[in-house]
Order: C-alpha cells, then sequence, then structure tokens
C-alpha cells in the first residue's frame, strides 16, 4: 500500500488522531499552516474531490460535519476558521487521498489564494 492516508487509516503509520467512525477519520496535519490544523480524510481511498462518483457525494456533508464537531473541540468555532479541499495539480493536491483542511486559531489571509 503506498497511500500515506490509506496507510494512517490501517494503523501503518502514526498519527495525531482526533476522531474516528465507519466513514472517516480526523488527524493533526504533520506540518501546521494554523495553530489548529486538521485533516478529515474517507477511510476509503478516494483520489480526488474530482474523482468522487455523484452517488458519494455525501462523504463531503460527514466530513463537514466532523469538521465542525471538531472546531467546536478546538476552541474556534466562534472565532472562525476555514475547510479546504484542493484538487489536482493546479489544485494543489499533494497527497493524491481526498482530505478536508481544518485551518484556524489564527487571521488567516484574506485572500484566498
Ligand atoms: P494537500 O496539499 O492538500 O494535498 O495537503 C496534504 C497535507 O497532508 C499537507 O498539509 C501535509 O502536511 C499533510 N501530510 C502529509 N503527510 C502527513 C502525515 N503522515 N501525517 C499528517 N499529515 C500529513
Ligand atoms: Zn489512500
Amino acid at each position: 500500500m503506498e497511500c500515506v492516508f490509506c496507510r494512517i487509516v490501517a494503523g501503518e503509520l502514526p498519527s495525531d488522531t482526533l476522531y474516528q467512525d465507519d466513514e472517516v477519520m480526523a488527524f493533526r496535519d504533520i506540518n501546521p499552516l494554523a495553530p489548529t490544523h486538521v485533516l478529515i480524510i474517507p477511510k476509503r481511498h478516494i483520489n480526488s474531490l474530482a474523482a468522487l462518483a455523484d452517488d458519494e457525494t455525501a462523504i463531503i456533508g460527514h466530513m463537514g460535519r466532523v469538521a465542525n464537531q471538531l472546531a467546536r473541540q478546538e476552541g474556534i468555532a466562534s472565532s472562525g476558521y476555514r475547510l479546504v479541499v484542493s484538487s489536482g495539480e493546479n489544485g494543489g493536491q499533494v497527497v493524491p487521498h481526498l482530505h478536508m483542511h481544518l485551518l484556524g486559531g489564527r487571521r488567516l489571509s484574506d485572500r484566498l489564494c
């Protein structure tokens, strides 16, 4: 298995895991860009947002719900936060396993990119 996030799901690589259920897992980004930087991923391998089939889109809602729950847990729900999903090369996606970044704990750039 080559996918780094699949290896985290399988317990082959360590992670600072904050949440998991049957469908998704959330762990702290190894290279945090903000005081709170958490990745929310589907446990099942999906390459990217672009690769998501029409009948799989419910996973995005599930990931968003987990992100909101973690934002409350991290104490950033009222100060604000940003959810980012990069897809493909121009989107800046580096790890080819669908993931959502939860970023907060400081004022983020006013520019989206
Ligand atoms: P992206 O650029 O959207 O593909 O984001 C990939 C993210 O995964 C980056 O922010 C990396 O710091 C993070 N990352 C890569 N490997 C690991 C790992 N083993 N544990 C936690 N985060 C990781
Ligand atoms: Zn994977």
